[in-house]
């Protein structure tokens, strides 16, 4: 029987760049269970064990998930395995999928061998991990969508989907970062110099359905949990497809997302590429007709403080319309906690962000 749950993002960031750091403890028949969603680049890694010791008061972790191998996720969690005990990794491992997935590649001398070189060396943060794990007889486990990480299930990635689909988009990956590098560059030379905006109202909503992310943020593992009536729901950096994913997977398990969700990550930092009124419906329902009197359920983005662009309003917007109040880390540790969980010091209410009546063009 759980009884209570807590949720802490950390603020991670460096300059503009945004990461995550999720800390999660529930008690279950009377006792504590941690879990650590992502450790953010690897200067948080300390920050995280030292919440994990002071407020949780232990120095045992019972699962650590890396929800995808990306440095802003992956880097931190290495401190937390060196520092902590631990009772269980959870992590994609692609290079152990070499033999699925050659027959994707034109070059067909390539080996089995040098194919899981490359993407270890690619994904070093992450295959850093494993590698740790091993050397401290930590068990590791693939977090696939029907896997069950305490009281969490993981809704996506579905394992077929990871290794045909998005595994043989990693190793192509060196051109997808130029190609996404570029585009963030003309995007924010766009902005610097139009700093567009465009009015926005509560019944309309303009997110397309055609945004696309990386492969590596759409094989985020995402995962949900429900505390008596509460549902928590963790994204990482999930895109479109893998929401959508998601939703598909638990209306199958008889899981109710837009009644059950009480509490929501908002997805790669509340980046504009990652969530459509499409997808967003079928996590959590359609928008409202009007604004509530008062938001019923609360989202958080974990947002570097320097980051001008994160959370995007328009996103904001789209999670607000469907009863969520929205916290954002910016620099400082945010925290969501059912009744029945110890009590704190240091912590003052969180401002919510407000609904935006402009946003970026
Ligand atoms: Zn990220």
């Amino acid at each position: 029987m759980v009884t209570g749950i807590e949720i802490d993002f950390l603020p991670v960031g460096e300059g503009e760049h945004s990461g995550d750091a999720i800390a999660v403890r529930w008690t279950e028949g009377g006792k504590h269970k941690v879990m650590l969603y992502d450790g953010g680049t690897k200067n948080y890694g300390r920050p995280l064990v030292e919440h994990v010791k002071r407020h949780f008061g232990t120095t045992h972790v019972d699962y650590v998930v890396n929800s995808h191998p990306d440095n802003d996720h992956a880097g931190g969690l290495l401190y937390v395995l060196e520092n902590l005990t631990v009772g269980e990794l959870w992590i994609h491992q692609p290079w152990n999928y070499s033999e699925h997935i050659r027959r994707y590649f034109r070059d067909q001398r390539i080996t089995d061998e040098s194919l899981a070189r490359r993407l270890q060396e690619k994904m070093a943060a992450a295959y850093a991990l494993e590698v740790c794990a091993e050397k401290k007889q930590i068990p590791v486990y693939e977090p696939f969508a029907g896997c069950q990480i305490g009281i969490f299930t993981v809704l996506s990635p579905d394992m077929a989907r990871y290794v045909h689909e998005l595994i043989p988009e990693f190793e192509k990956a060196p051109e997808l970062v130029k190609t996404e590098a570029t585009l963030l560059g003309a995007a924010a030379d766009f902005f610097k110099k139009a700093m567009g905006s465009v009015a926005d109202v509560w019944d309309k909503e303009y997110l397309p359905d055609t945004v696309e992310t990386s492969a590596e943020n759409e094989s985020s593992a995402i995962l949900f949990a429900t505390v008596g009536t509460n549902g928590y729901l963790l994204t990482g950096d999930a895109g479109i497809d893998s929401l959508r994913a998601a939703g598909e997977y638990a209306a199958k398990r008889g899981i109710d997302l837009p009644k059950q969700v009480t509490f929501a990550q908002i997805p790669h930092h509340g980046g504009r590429h990652n969530v459509s009124t499409e997808t967003l419906d079928i996590l959590f329902g359609p928008r409202l007709a009007q604004r509530p009197e008062q938001a019923w359920r609360t989202a958080f983005v974990s947002a570097s403080e320097k980051a001008p662009r994160h959370p995007k309003k328009v996103v904001t917007n789209a999670f607000k319309r469907r009863g969520f109040k929205v916290g954002q880390t910016k620099g400082k540790s945010i925290w969501h906690f059912s009744p029945g969980m110890p009590r704190r010091e240091g912590y003052s209410a969180l401002t919510y962000l407000p609904f935006y009546d402009e946003v970026e063009e």
